[in-house]
């Protein structure tokens, strides 16, 4: 670790100090935070319980129908539903089939308006974009899905995705954090160290070649990278928690639309804020995070926090779109 680096050891010393200092904090932060999270927890989960109490037996219902259907052969449910397939794959492929329209078209103008880097991808290069998606689609189907075909055994003997009970709308959402944050960790150490220049040229550059990205490049990566900084930060959270194929196919679904938003290339209304991917694909070396705390923690969003970017991520509450209301330059006053 950091052989690379030409300082000296003093300085080294130092750069190694200030990491664990801020590892330290960040342990601390998310620490409390976490219990200051379970103190709120069952007032919130009450009310919810109460509005889930009524559909969950709908729910329970259509489970066990479609586990009736694949009886003695759950496995193939648990391929097909989860992971690289038909699912999470049918939101990723439908909302990037609709991006993709403006992405190639330009219109309609009431989404392309929202363009976040003005003059990029009007329209998309047709070759690139061709090229692109042949690696994603190699990234779903070729990597993706034969892990979790792989991963299946395992998670049977730990804790039967396919069992019959669903789990409660309580345990649902307190697993959804922990994949939430297990990600955030995984994905930003992971994403840190492919910008090292051991790892950057050979592996990170292919995702870096879009500086202002579009929705499917969100899975256009070298196939190390696909694995180690895609699917691992996933697919942990499930894996140590045991999950349910129900709360699987959720997280992998709402992961991929997340991902999608964060790479789209348009800031619109009502959606997260891709603003802070975008401005990292656009200058390198900041924002490494998917929710921004540990970039928060360890100073590497201090450039993009004296940007315009950083005024415009914000959830945008109406239509008028932020590159109007918060311009880039005020040099024509
Ligand atoms: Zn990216
Ligand atoms: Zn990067």
């Amino acid at each position: 670790k950091g052989g690379g680096f030409k300082a000296s050891p003093g300085q080294t010393a130092l750069q190694e100090g200030h990491i664990w200092g801020s590892m330290r904090r960040t342990v601390l932060i998310l620490g409390s935070g976490l219990l200051l999270f379970v103190a709120f927890w069952n007032s919130v989960t009450w009310h919810l319980q109460r509005f889930w109490g009524a559909s969950g037996y709908f729910w329970q219902a259509q489970w066990e129908r479609l586990l009736s259907t694949y009886e003695g052969k759950e496995w193939i449910l648990f391929i097909t539903d989860s992971g690289a397939t038909l699912v999470p794959s049918l939101f990723f492929w439908c909302f990037n089939g609709l991006l993709l329209v403006v992405d190639t078209t330009g219109k309609p103008n009431f989404i392309s308006r929202y363009r976040i880097q003005a003059g990029k991808n009007e329209p998309v290069d047709p070759v690139k974009l061709r090229q692109s998606t042949r690696t994603v689609l190699f990234n779903q189907f070729m990597i993706s899905l034969p892990m979790i075909v792989f991963l299946y055994p395992f998670l049977k003997w730990w804790g039967d995705p396919c069992r019959r009970e669903l789990p409660t709308f309580h345990w649902f959402l307190l697993e959804l954090v922990i994949f939430t944050l297990t990600e955030e960790v995984l994905f930003y150490y992971s994403h840190r160290l492919l910008h090292h220049p051991a790892f950057y040229k050979k592996i990170h550059k292919k995702h870096h070649e879009w500086t202002a990205p579009i929705g499917v490049i969100s899975l256009y990566a070298h196939p190390i990278e696909h694995v180690a900084s895609n699917m691992l930060p996933t697919i942990l959270g499930p894996l140590v928690m045991g999950s349910h194929l129900s709360s699987i196919t959720t997280w992998f679904s709402l992961a991929l639309i997340a991902t999608t938003i964060s790479h789209c290339g348009y800031h619109l209304p009502f959606l997260p804020s891709p603003e802070f991917h975008d401005y990292h694909h656009l200058k390198f070396n900041q924002c490494y995070g998917v929710l921004g705390v540990l970039d928060h923690l360890h100073g590497t969003d201090t450039v993009f926090k004296q940007t315009k970017a950083y005024e415009r991520h914000t959830l945008l509450l109406g239509f008028t779109p932020l590159s109007e209301s918060i311009p880039d330059s005020l040099k024509k006053m």
